[in-house]
């Protein structure tokens, strides 16, 4: 199990702290955050995950630096993180983010949370797999809040399922944060996503 370490928030001062402890995984979830970090951390051998939400204006350049984006959810994200890395000359791990939440959720909660559904995410996988620069790693879901998240990370060990059956090689499950990572691990998780159960609290997001 891959434990990612999402420093958002955080001064670049941590992060070289973590790399210094032997974390080579971290994550980000805005763009304009995580630019600038990148290039202030640029020699300390990190990984880069990007774990937010992705405008489709800003995949190219998240492509920049981002080694694995875990939340992929439109082919037009898809063919601008494409063309992105093949400018850079790089590979881009992708997970597809599903939809865990099956109430009416406001529009603001949905955007947050987010994801797609079972048919989408097979349209997506297909356009993940047709881009060379992207390799297609799997699902990633955020459990909804409020509700028991074993059902939820159930759900989503059914969509990894379903996507198997079509891309064998696509087994990664990224799920679980500081509140739900067990039940995440014990539904299959292959990558945790976590910060504040590392970092401690984080002061809200502006
Ligand atoms: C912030 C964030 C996390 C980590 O949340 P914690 O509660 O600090 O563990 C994980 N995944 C995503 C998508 C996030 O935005």
């Amino acid at each position: 199990m891959l434990l990612v370490v999402v420093t958002k928030t955080r001064p670049v001062r941590d992060i070289r702290i973590l790399a210094d402890l032997g974390v080579r995984d971290v994550g980000e979830s805005r763009h304009q955050e995580a630019e600038p970090k990148v290039e202030d951390a640029t020699g300390l051998d990190l990984r880069w995950h990007f774990v937010g939400q992705v405008q489709s204006n800003k995949a190219a350049a998240i492509a920049r630096y981002a080694d694995v984006v875990h939340s992929v959810q439109t082919g037009k994200v898809v063919d601008r993180l494409s063309s992105g890395a093949v400018e850079c000359g790089r590979t881009i791990g992708c997970f597809i983010q599903v939809k865990l939440d099956d109430t009416d959720t406001p529009a603001q909660a949905r955007a947050v949370r987010g994801g797609v559904d079972l048919p989408e995410m097979m349209r997506v996988a297909d356009a993940i797999w047709s881009a060379p620069p992207l390799s297609l790693l799997g699902v990633m879901g955020i459990a909804p809040l409020g509700a028991d998240p074993r059902a939820a990370f159930e759900l989503l060990a059914e969509h990894s399922r379903r996507l198997r059956a079509e891309h064998p090689g696509a087994a990664a499950i990224s799920a679980g944060m500081s509140g739900d990572f067990e039940a995440a691990v014990e539904a299959g998780a292959t990558h945790v996503r976590v910060g504040a159960v590392i970092l401690g609290r984080r002061p809200p997001l502006g």
